[in-house]
């Protein structure tokens, strides 16, 4: 017999469940028969595989027992089972990525926590929210030796070696004294229809009825075992859409998702033809913890006619769909496919390919609210999908939102078309970190007085690597307006006369900021600030940072252009200047303040603010 400590994670975990902040507790049923339904999928596979494994006879089977004089239930299953190995590592540890920031996350508020448990998944742990003490028995498929998982879910388990006469795995669950509606048959069952009806194996509940015989005095009562299916039992995927209701999809959804939040959309497909396969998708209204982690684990699960292959294989669905979850179910392949087939495998690219546009088919027909849940969630990751998927980059170009200079909220990029200029057909955008320091930017003085919209992608991270390479979009051509000439009302000759007229100031102004920049020009595009910065669009490298990223290198700056504002009296002032000292002063706030108006940092700033104050004490 072996004492455990539970890993800490899980010991929180167990605070929260056994203090049942998670108000929904007859979930537990689903996640244990969910667990049960996987271990027979997993065994499944092996009896069709590998010929060690090869039983006629098996037949895949879950059991919920009631036993009402002892205040159990029991669920078992004739699956894969687990070894003391996978005790220690499944049950005694979690391994599920996130864990970690999940637990960080919680609050020590019921409400909000329970709604993020609801988004975690709460697995076999959820047993705690009704159990006084489990115990998990349970013997591996091809085992010899059984054993025995105990603990009351204070932190502290224990393991035993027992003995146990066929393969699978049996959860005793010892009810808490105030659960014990789940002694009742008809509150099991209503559970069991309700999230866990097409789990593709039988779920048989067994329980003790009263029997009256006889009549009148010598009436008798007696206990009669009984035993009944109670659920359809057929994978919801492999039903046609015409029998299957929304709540249907929503509570599969829930079963495999492990959560209690409604999708915010699925499909279901049936392809016929050459080649045959079954997909079911789902679209979380709350994107995974793991998103952004390398590690995250795929939400697609891969069938072979009904048979569960992996849930672990990246490949059925490109990265940036990595949020969606569900089911693909091919009739072609072979059963026994192993990874590296699968990764280079015609038929599964069929299916990605096709899978692909209709979930980004669905999306696009997001309205509204729901437009907006997607647009907050998955943003980025669509973002993401335009740098890396070239087939689809049209669609998804239609699905992206960007905030706007001329308006709140998100806009399309249909919804600029709709509104620019359709004979110059550019779309304008300008990138920076920072919202309100992009908004207050002057570089959009010009469009701002010329009624121009300008799209104000504030991601700079991943805008300024994926904005430079969509290059147009439905013929409109995308332009970074601090590469090219504002709008404005001047001619060519006028512009020629002023930059002639301030030559010689532009050129001083050179003189003294040097490297700092490649060149000095009048502008056309500010009205009330002196000066701004550009960056060179005659440079090689202007719009190449996705290069560098992809070679995994780091993006060099792009030379900026200092352009100076002549109706601004600070300017007019200048160009009178004789003090050589002030004058530098003033030449350098010039640049470091335009820096500093878009987002970026003067090269020294404690010489900016002695400079500044040095200009103050002289206008003082
Ligand atoms: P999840 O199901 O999300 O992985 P759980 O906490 O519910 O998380 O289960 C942890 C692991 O324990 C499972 O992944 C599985 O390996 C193992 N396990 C749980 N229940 C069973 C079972 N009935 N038969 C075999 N293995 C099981």
């Amino acid at each position: 017999m072996a004492k455990h400590q539970f890993q800490a994670e899980i010991g929180q975990l167990l605070k929260l469940m056994t203090h049942s902040l998670y108000s929904n507790k007859e979930v537990f049923i689903r996640e244990l028969v969910s667990n049960a339904s996987d271990a027979l999928d997993k065994f499944n596979y092996l009896s069709l595989t590998d010929e060690t494994f090869k039983n006629e006879a098996w037949k895949a089977q879950i059991n919920i027992g009631i036993d009402k004089e002892d205040g159990s239930l029991t669920i078992s299953d004739n699956g894969i089972g687990m070894n003391e190995e996978d005790l220690m590592n499944h049950l005694g540890t979690i391994a599920k990525s996130g864990t970690k920031s999940f637990i960080e996350s919680l609050t020590g508020d019921a409400k909000k926590d329970s709604n993020l448990i609801g988004q975690f998944g709460v697995g076999f742990y959820s047993v705690f929210m009704v159990a006084d003490k489990v115990d998990v028995i349970t013997k591996k498929a091809g085992a010899e030796q059984a054993y025995k998982f105990s603990t009351d879910g204070t932190g502290e388990f224990e393991i035993t070696p027992v003995t146990k006469e066929s393969q699978g795995t049996i959860i005793y669950i010892t009810l808490k004294e105030d659960e014990k509606e789940f002694l009742d048959t008809w509150r099991v069952k209503e559970v069991v229809k309700k999230y866990s009806n097409h789990i593709a194996y039988p779920i048989m509940l067994n329980y003790a009825d009263e029997e009256s015989s006889g009549e009148g005095e010598s009436k008798e009562t007696e206990k009669v075992k009984k035993s009944e299916q109670i659920n359809a039992a057929s994978a919801l995927w492999t039903l046609s859409k015409s029998e299957l209701k929304k709540e249907d999809y929503v509570e599969f959804y829930k079963t495999i998702s492990h959560g209690d939040e409604e999708p915010l959309a699925y499909l279901h497909n049936k392809v016929e033809g050459a080649q045959e396969f079954t997909t079911l998708f789902y679209i979380p209204k709350t994107a995974p913890f793991d998103l952004y982690r390398a590690d995250y684990q795929p939400g697609v699960k891969l069938y072979v006619k009904r048979v569960f292959i992996t849930d672990d294989e990246k490949e059925l669905l490109p990265s940036y769909l990595r949020f969606v979850k569900g089911i693909i179910d091919s009739e072609d392949l072979p059963l026994n496919v192993s990874r590296e087939i699968l990764q280079e495998n015609r038929i599964l690219a069929n299916i990605r390919q096709s899978s692909v546009k209709k979930i980004l088919l669905e999306i696009k027909k997001l309205q509204g609210e729901e437009a907006d849940i997607f647009t907050e969630q998955y943003n980025r990751v669509i973002k993401e999908g335009i740098f890396t998927d070239h087939t689809n980059k049209e669609t998804l170009l239609e699905i992206v939102r960007y905030k706007s200079s001329s308006q709140e909220g998100l806009v399309s990029l249909d919804e600029y078309i709709s509104r620019g200029n359709s004979e110059k057909k550019e779309i304008y955008y300008i990138i920076g970190k920072d919202e309100k320091v992009l908004r207050n930017s002057p570089l959009l003085e010009a469009y701002k007085k010329a009624e121009i919209e300008v799209l104000v992608m504030d991601d700079e991270e991943v805008d300024s690597i994926v904005t430079p390479m969509i290059g147009s979009f439905k013929a409109w051509t995308l332009k970074d307006i601090t590469t090219i000439e504002a709008p404005d009302s001047k001619t060519e000759e006028e512009k020629e006369e002023i930059s002639k007229e301030y030559h010689s100031l532009t050129e001083r102004i050179k003189e003294v900021l040097g490297d700092e920049v490649k060149n000095v020009k009048v502008s056309t595009r500010l009205t009330s600030s002196a000066s701004c910065v550009v960056k060179d669009s005659s440079d090689p490298m202007a719009g190449m940072a996705h290069l560098f990223v992809q070679m995994g290198q780091k993006v060099p700056e792009t030379p900026l252009i200092l352009e100076i504002n002549p109706e601004h009296m600070m300017i007019k002032k200048m160009d009178a200047l004789q003090d050589k000292e002030l004058f530098g002063d003033v030449a350098w706030i010039l640049l470091d303040s335009a820096k500093l108006s878009e987002g970026m940092e003067p090269k020294d700033k404690a010489l900016f603010a002695q400079r500044v104050a040095n200009l103050a004490g002289k206008a003082l």
